[in-house]
């Protein structure tokens, strides 16, 4: 299997397995556990953060960032597609209290004259806005790369607003690669930063959520209300602790192999890509036109070794990580052209007996 659905899927180095093997522990209900204090305190280094915790998964990251920098019955504001809405099972509402004002966007970035307007003052009516929460890189727009001024407008018009922001950075490492700026600069204006160690960094598990020390200091509580209160943790933050030193350099290996892939795609006869605006590891192609379902497209290609999700009624995701090589980027494309190809043979035909 050829798995492109995510870059999830990484398995853990043999470097990684290694260091969990040999990883001092500890328990970190009682910060007991050595390795997850220096993966915090690299982690914290690294996003230029004055601390950092340790986190079973992003969603936890995200639950405790909008806890920490919101009040109940406050608003969020988003983009439409964030991860935060639509993939975290209403966590900002659930746990937080709080709205979300989603705002539609073309490439799933912000603006801050976008935000700007949705910016509620406190009044009678409205649910006053407690924090802006910008992803970075945009998953579902395609891993999508924010600039450094639209966020710098974002965050600094936002402060001057009283508003806080937050940063879901599943994948900052990505957009720090695309963008050769370091992680800590990308960060710099936003309150609080999640990144994850488990995407394609290739960890294992685990996620860091990174701020001021008071707000950290907050959501160590709420990480253990949510369950989040790990005990020999220091095996998991070993593999953390190689991922965040040795693989953010492969990560442009992973952005050539994804534009191969967009390129290709956008030579389909019915495929919809821009390849010029792939900016990351994320490949998001509409295969609307070539009269086929994505469900089916993604069905199709695993009966040929492929993995790729379908990620609405128009879109198929891939998303390139190194564990899958340019060998098997090109087996891929193959098969997807064929897929297609035969699909639209397929409906031609149909379409002549009927
Ligand atoms: C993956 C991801 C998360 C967190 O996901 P978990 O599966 O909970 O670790 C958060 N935000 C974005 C944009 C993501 O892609």
């Amino acid at each position: 299997m050829i798995d492109l659905r995510s870059d999830t899927v990484t398995k853990p180095t043999p470097a990684m397995r290694q260091a969990m093997f040999e990883a001092e522990v500890g328990d970190d209900v009682y910060r007991e556990d050595p390795t997850v204090n220096r993966l915090e305190a690299r982690a914290a280094e690294i996003a230029g953060k004055e601390a950092a915790l340790f986190v079973p998964t992003g969603t936890m990251g995200n639950t405790i960032a909008i806890k920490v920098l919101t009040e109940h019955g406050q608003e969020v504001i988003c983009d439409s597609r964030a991860h935060l809405l639509d993939y975290e099972l209403s966590m900002m509402a659930w746990f937080s209290g709080c709205l979300v004002r989603a705002i539609p966007t073309e490439r799933g970035l912000l603006s801050w004259d976008a935000v700007r307007r949705q910016i509620r003052p406190v009044n009678p009516y409205g649910a006053p806005t407690g924090a802006v929460a910008v992803e970075q890189t945009h998953n579902m727009a395609g891993g999508t790369v924010y600039p450094m001024s639209t966020l710098c407008e974002i965050c600094d018009g936002a402060h001057e607003r009283g508003v806080r922001v937050h940063m879901d950075g599943a994948r900052i490492f990505n957009a720090s690669a695309a963008l050769g700026i370091p992680v800590h600069e990308i960060a710099s204006r936003a309150d609080t930063l999640m990144f994850c160690l488990s995407k394609g960094l290739g960890a294992p598990s685990g996620s860091i959520l990174a701020g001021p020390a008071s707000l950290m200091d907050k959501g160590r509580l709420y990480r253990k209300r949510l369950g989040g209160g790990m005990r020999q943790v220091g095996m998991l933050a070993a593999a953390g602790l190689v991922a965040l030193e040795e693989s953010p350099a492969k990560l442009v290996i992973d952005h050539a192999n994804a534009k191969f892939l967009a390129e290709g795609l956008a030579k389909v006869p019915g495929v919809q890509i821009d390849p010029s605006k792939v900016e990351t590891n994320i490949v998001v192609f509409d295969v609307s036109a070539t009269g086929h379902a994505p469900a089916d497209v993604s069905a199709r290609l695993r009966q040929r070794g492929i993995l790729m999700n379908a990620i609405n009624d128009r879109c198929v995701r891939a998303v390139t990580h190194y564990d899958v090589d340019r060998a098997q980027c090109i087996a891929a494309l193959e098969a997807v052209t064929e897929t297609l190809l035969e699909t639209q043979a397929a409906t031609t035909a149909s379409a002549k007996t009927s």
